[in-house]
């Protein structure tokens, strides 16, 4: 059995006087998720405040990038050590607007991923295709590249991956239950390919892209889908703790 994980990944939102009141209302509103992990990805400034608010419960801390050098003149980065002095436990890792906008490719995504085991934070490790990928057939293509590259010559078992369709974040179209356990099931065989099926058979994936209220427990009801990487309805209480009920 494989325990189900919801991330909320806030992006550029919340600034750090604003990230206690909104994980207080988490707190709360998931104190009866058993067997739900729960964690905040708030952006960096908020780090230090959250760390306070999530501390002794059974809210959970993560960053939303991470550099792969432990420390030097990478002027604007974070290393993975100065995450972990702070209390952070995760990292989302390769996420498709770091991919769009800031130049991230499947080789940062592995450097960034083996820096972050090192220091013993649980990767978030994002992939998915885009809509035009989508549409010229080439899902499989991409999502493979992107497991096989990003992942190469590291620890698996000791990574979590989202499948986040490009085309469903933020814009409020879902894949669909069986889209998404289509791609959730091609990830696990690919990951069976490299590390073994049981290395494969413990890897959880979350699925992203317009995860809501109304839609997660029926996404999060598929036999490969194990809890979500949540963007918009992270940002208030009752929707994020809405998705996270839905997986308990
Ligand atoms: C995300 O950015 O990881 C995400 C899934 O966003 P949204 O839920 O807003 O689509």
């Amino acid at each position: 059995m494989r325990t189900k994980i919801v991330a909320g990944n806030w992006k550029m939102n919340k600034a750090a006087s604003e990230a206690a009141a909104l994980i207080e209302g988490i707190k709360n509103a998931t104190a009866d998720a058993a067997g739900v992990e729960v964690v905040v990805c708030p952006p960096f400034t908020g780090l230090k405040d959250a760390a306070a608010a999530c501390a002794g419960s059974h809210v959970k801390l993560g960053a939303q990038n991470v550099h792969w050098e432990p420390s030097g003149a990478y002027t604007g980065e974070i290393s993975a050590g100065m995450l972990k002095d702070l209390g952070v436990t995760h990292v989302i890792i390769g996420h498709s607007e770091r991919r769009q906008y800031f130049g991230e490719t499947d080789e940062t995504v592995n450097k960034r991923t083996k820096a972050a085991l090192a220091a013993g934070l649980v990767p978030l490790v994002c992939v998915g295709e885009t809509l035009g990928e989508r549409d010229a057939g080439q899902m499989d293509e991409v999502v493979v590249r992107q497991i096989k590259l990003g992942l190469a010559d590291l620890d698996i078992a000791k990574v979590v991956i989202a499948y986040e369709p490009v085309w469903a974040i933020g814009t409020g179209r879902t894949a669909s239950p069986a889209q998404a356990q289509e791609a959730h099931a091609l990830i696990r065989r690919t990951l069976a390919e490299m590390a073994g099926g049981d290395v494969a058979n413990g890897v959880r994936i979350q699925y992203g892209g317009s995860m809501k209220p109304e839609n997660a427990k029926e996404l999060m009801g598929q036999p490969d889908i194990d809890g979500g990487l949540i963007g918009g309805a992270a940002l208030t209480a009752d929707s994020f703790a809405a998705i996270v009920m839905a997986g308990v």
